[in-house]
């Protein structure tokens, strides 16, 4: 059977590179939405805590609930909270959402620093922190996303200083209402842009995966992929030359030519933009098109590592590694291969 294998060393490896960076454990938070981008949340959740980390990001409250056991507080993204759990915080996307917040509940305050896809704009920050108060509310955190860390611009500059504004004026605020705030607004490309972390936490999804792209010019951590997804053999045979395989034989054999198909498709996340253009890590040719739930390669190797690193699948799809991970089959089997 097609399985996920996950590399525990790689996952600690990460996790050390990440720690060194912004000067402890106690600073990670580490993604975990949509599966763990695709690895198995419960996995991960297990081993970065077992590592130490005490922090974990997710978009729903059904996905903090299934590893809360693992960690000190799990901060929701994408949902309003149904329930108050001492253990969770939300992240809020709009004044108007906070009135939907039952008391009681803890939150994050995401605030526009110029990505202007959802969070308060900076101007409305003294109305949020009344209104907050006035429902009940137990506001914890002050938080932002970077739209571009990853690129060489003045992009991130401004950004920062954005924050930062927003940072002076929430902390009085804080005092003010008796509430003490932790300040993020770090993801993996952000950490690694500066060298000194001067928020509470970072929210590291990509760079505790050892995926992480920046631009040549911008700090190059040596990250190590965790994920590589292998196939099971179902088939060999010879193609004659001139014969062609799969759908529509889009592939056809210039010489006579040894083919095999593996037990993963499209349906388990083999996005299917990568038919006749792609190459394992092995030199296995994929050859035709990808099937719902197979793919032909030019090997007779009873197992196939198909990647060990989503970026370069990616490249072969024209998409980035965050799309293959994020997509691959929830059921597929993962286990810990070192
Ligand atoms: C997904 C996500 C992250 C993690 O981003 P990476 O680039 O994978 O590190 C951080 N913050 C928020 C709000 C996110 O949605």
């Amino acid at each position: 059977m097609a399985s996920i294998k996950l590399s525990r060393e790689a996952l600690v490896h990460n996790l050390d590179i990440i720690a060194h960076q912004v000067g402890g454990k106690d600073k990670i938070a580490v993604v975990l939405k949509d599966n763990a981008y695709g690895h198995g949340a419960e996995m991960i959740a297990e081993a970065a805590s077992q590592y130490g980390v005490t922090q974990a990001v997710v978009r729903l409250e059904r996905e903090a609930e299934q590893i809360a056991d693992f960690f000190e507080n799990i901060l929701i993204l994408g949902q309003v909270a149904t329930f108050v759990n001492p253990k969770f915080s939300y992240a809020v996307n709009s004044l108007e959402e906070i009135s939907s917040y039952p008391c009681g509940a803890r939150v994050e305050l995401k605030i526009d620093t110029g990505m202007h896809r959802h969070g308060i704009h900076p101007s409305q920050l003294e109305d949020a922190f009344a209104l907050m108060a006035q429902l009940g509310l137990v506001c914890i955190g002050i938080m932002s996303h970077y739209r571009s860390a990853d690129t060489l611009s003045s992009e991130w500059f401004w950004q920062r200083r954005n924050f930062d504004e927003v940072k002076t004026r929430a902390l009085k605020l804080g005092q003010q209402y008796g509430w003490s705030l932790r300040f993020h607004i770090a993801n993996s490309a952000g950490t690694f842009r500066t060298a000194q972390c001067n928020d509470d936490m970072v929210r590291v999804g990509i760079a505790l995966y050892g995926c992480l792209e920046m631009d040549d010019t911008l700090p190059q951590p040596a990250l190590k992929s965790v994920l590589s997804l292998w196939g099971n053999k179902i088939a060999t045979r010879l193609l004659k030359a001139g014969e062609r395989i799969g759908y529509n034989g889009i592939y056809e054999a210039q010489e006579d030519e040894v083919v095999s198909t593996y037990d993963l498709g499209y349906a388990n996340g083999l996005d299917r933009l990568a038919s006749n253009r792609y190459a394992t890590p092995s030199g296995a040719i994929l050859r035709g098109r990808i099937s719902m739930d197979c793919a032909s390669f030019s090997t007779d190797s009873e197992t196939l590592m198909i990647f060990n690193n989503a970026n370069e699948y990616a490249r072969a799809v024209g998409t980035i590694g965050y799309e293959i991970l994020a997509c691959l089959d929830k059921n597929l089997k993962r286990e810990w291969s070192i």
